[in-house]
């Protein structure tokens, strides 16, 4: 990988009207991991994520929690965002929040280059709003009249409004879609979308009368309008790399690699996204990959079941390596899954505690006990060629956000060596054929050192404890992700420095 390659990964930016769940932490230890595997790979990564201000749902929660400024609510919360995920160590360059001066910079750009195209025009909307949505609702979306998500009658609408002309858009953007299998990720979802647009696809209201909202960005030269909150919202994927205040970083990183959002939003970035960019005359970001929804224990997780689970807490009790690992392995990163504390106890003295903890204490243990604590090279170890394939998958996996792919790889390796010193029995050759002791233990922490590797991305405290236990992590800093990947890479005469269990028993 040359120095210049770039990589630019988006997570959706998150209403703040309310503290994160395990939900939206779910989207971003995603991001967090590409963006990291691209980081070993010295790709250049710029990695966003922010808050959603500009939301009706936001003027709601500030005077639920009897606050008369709201701009002070959202101060607050956007800090609480951003704490928890500096708490939980994501790894973004940048946090973007829609109320942030340089988002309506960006947006009233973004809005004036549409409307030079002539996409944009006054009409009247009469119509079905819901606001947990922030959306227009027809006909057919309800069921017994209300939204099926929201079980909530949407409001009625009759108001002069601006409208942007996304019909005009349908056919280009049916022939990107079919050029380009990769746009719409996983393959499921390109189908839904792309009926989608073909049949519904129509114009839309892209502002609202500024009596009926108390917040959002002024439509340029109309105060009596504010601009629909999707349509600034969306822009921010443009605002977080300089559109409109650093054209250098701009250029640099637009388009976006990828955009990851939940199935519930595909629309919005697959429809009514590449159309505004289009109109704009911008690139279309290469990939708009939707993951699933799980719920909690089979149920859907709502506050009023009281099953809302705080990433904050999970990680308090188990690490939040435990907590990245069983959301990607656990649930089919694109498909829909289920969350239960159970399952992350389980896999965590299963997985973690004995395939991955007990083989690092077995094999450090051996070595200390055999060699003093010292890495010796058996015979023929620079001779073979090991490994190569399990890189390989593993890269694929990760490149088409297979996660839990990639982690049975790695966990494939675990086994593999768990297997070999139940079948070798160390400790009975030590006894009757000695020399052959280095070569085994060395097979054992060379594929140590290649899963620490691995596990990187995944799960980066754990990698980080595993190879200063192995006494490499001076040595392999120094590495690129190609040398790395040599079998024999260890060092010999390394000392190994054994520490503390990777993942101790816990008290009930
Ligand atoms: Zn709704």
């Amino acid at each position: 990988m040359s120095q210049s390659e770039k990589f630019y990964i988006t997570t959706p930016i998150y209403y703040v009207n309310d503290r994160p769940h395990i939900g939206h932490l779910y989207t971003t230890i995603a991001a967090d991991v590409l963006a990291r595997f691209q980081r070993l790979r010295r790709v250049d990564v710029f990695f966003l994520t922010g808050t959603d201000e500009n939301s009706q749902k936001n003027v709601e929660a500030a005077a639920k929690h009897g606050y008369k400024n709201i701009q002070e609510y959202l101060d607050v919360m956007a800090a609480t965002w951003q704490s928890t995920f500096s708490d939980l160590q994501m790894s973004n360059n940048a946090f973007i929040r829609t109320t942030e001066k340089r988002h309506r910079v960006a947006v009233e750009k973004f809005w004036a280059l549409v409307k030079d195209r002539g996409d944009i025009y006054l009409g009247e909307y009469e119509g079905m709003y819901c606001t947990g949505c922030e959306g227009f609702k027809l006909e057919g979306d309800l069921v017994d009249g209300l939204c099926p998500l929201h079980k909530k009658a949407p409001d009625k609408i009759k108001e002069k409004n601006y409208f942007f002309r996304l019909s005009a858009y349908r056919d280009r953007l049916l022939e990107h879609i079919d050029n380009h299998p990769e746009f719409i990720q996983p393959i499921t979802r390109r189908n839904e979308v792309r009926s989608y647009i073909e049949k519904f696809m129509e114009d839309v209201s892209i502002s609202r009368d500024v009596s009926s909202l108390r917040c959002g960005i002024p439509v340029p030269g109309d105060d009596s309008q504010v601009i629909y909150v999707w349509f600034d919202a969306l822009i921010n994927y443009l605002t977080g790399v300089g559109f409109g205040s650093d054209e250098a970083t701009f250029v640099r990183y637009w388009p976006a690699d990828v955009h990851l959002v939940g199935k519930d939003i595909i629309k919005f970035h697959c429809a009514l996204w590449p159309a505004m960019l289009m109109s704009a005359g911008l690139s279309l970001p290469k990939q708009i990959f939707a993951h699933g929804f799980f719920t909690i224990d089979g149920e859907k997780m709502s506050k009023s079941l009281g099953n809302v689970i705080d990433p904050l807490e999970v990680v308090k009790k188990y690490g939040q390596d435990p907590l990245r690992f069983f959301l990607l392995k656990e649930i089919t990163f694109g498909e829909d899954g289920d969350f239960s504390l159970k399952r992350l106890q389980d896999r965590y003295q299963g997985d973690l505690g004995n395939e991955l903890g007990n083989l690092v204490h077995r094999t450090l243990s051996m070595t200390e006990k055999y060699q003093a604590g010292q890495v010796l090279k058996g015979k023929n170890t620079n001779e073979q060629n090991l490994l190569k394939d399990e890189w390989s998958r593993y890269e694929q996996a990760v490149l088409k956000l297979d996660f839990g792919g990639a982690l049975e790889i790695i966990w494939e390796m675990l086994r593999w060596s768990n297997k070999y010193i139940d079948e070798k029995k160390p400790w009975v050759i030590a006894k009757e054929q000695p020399d052959l002791i280095p070569e085994i233990l060395f097979n054992l922490l060379e594929r140590l050192r290649h899963v620490a590797w691995l596990l990187k991305p995944f799960m980066p405290e754990t990698s980080a404890k595993m190879f200063e236990q192995l006494g490499i992590a001076d040595h392999e800093a120094q590495k690129t992700y190609e040398q790395a990947q040599i079998w024999g890479g260890f060092p010999e005469n390394a000392t190994i420095v054994k520490g503390e269990p990777l993942f101790p028993r816990l008290e009930e």
